[in-house]
């Protein structure tokens, strides 16, 4: 930890940085092993909880190569507060979500493989075929604007806007951006978005007919299927096959647990 705290007194002023840096670290490897890395393009942040700005991930760091010391702290403005690393090009993604939605604490873009089909299909709208599409109170709309880096805060908050109270919104031709209140609200909706764009397209492709459930049993389902115990099991459930793809657990090294 010694590496979060060079730039003292500007950069974690108490556990609740450290441990939240802890959380979206792993959130990145989780997203890696769940098929979402791209190269070292996808960054996830976190609002900074005494109001400094945000923490977003450094760039030329792949998914899985990314640690609790590789975020750096920038205002709303981009400028770099602290931290060692370069600025990913997509800030203003991270910055102009945070300020238009206080809902979220985290925001995250990937180019997941089917999200980024489901990208290119800027005349479909997200159904909840599975119980993975419930998580969205909104289907998350299509940003047709550019399918180019979103890297000038206009452009952030284009998307924002026509992301509006939805969980996530498409980036044309490009990826996703999702946000959520909490670490796990954001790894959800990552991994739920990928499978529902999954199981849309695979549904289109098969060329049977296909339905989804009304409005009303949409809103139940979100309510029983995803109450905050439910959340707190996934997240529990994703730490430990983590552990477990990272040989931290469940190996034979005469560990007793
Ligand atoms: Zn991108």
């Amino acid at each position: 930890m010694e590496k979060l705290f060079r730039n003292a007194p500007i950069m974690a002023k108490n556990d609740e940085v450290r441990r939240g840096l802890w959380d979206l670290a792993r959130a990145h490897r989780m997203l890696d092993m769940e098929g979402q890395n791209d190269f070292a393009w996808g960054h996830a942040s976190m609002r900074d909880p005494w109001d400094r700005g945000l923490w977003l991930k450094r760039a030329n760091l792949g998914l899985e190569e990314v640690f609790e010391d590789d975020f750096i702290l920038i205002d709303f403005d981009g400028n770099v507060m602290g931290g060692d690393g370069v600025r990913h090009l997509e800030w203003p993604i991270h910055t102009e979500t945070l300020r238009a939605r206080s809902d979220f604490n985290f925001v995250l873009h990937t180019h997941a493989p089917w999200s980024v089909l489901f990208s290119a299909c800027t005349g479909e709208i997200l159904r909840p075929y599975s119980n993975e599409g419930c998580w969205f109170t909104v289907p998350p709309p299509h940003y047709m604007g550019t399918s180019d880096l979103i890297d000038t805060p206009e452009l952030g908050r284009a998307c924002t806007e026509i992301m509006g109270k939805s969980e996530g919104v498409f980036i044309r031709n490009h990826g996703v951006i999702v946000g959520g209140r909490t670490v796990k609200d954001m790894l959800l909706a990552a991994i739920f978005l990928e499978k529902a764009c999954r199981v849309q397209l695979q549904l289109a492709m098969s060329g049977i007919k296909h339905t989804y459930p009304d409005a009303a049993e949409i809103d139940k389902k979100r309510k029983t299927i995803f109450p905050q115990r439910a959340r707190d099991n996934c997240w529990d459930y994703m730490n430990r096959k983590l552990d477990r793809h990272e040989g931290k657990v469940g190996t034979d090294k005469g560990e007793f647990r």
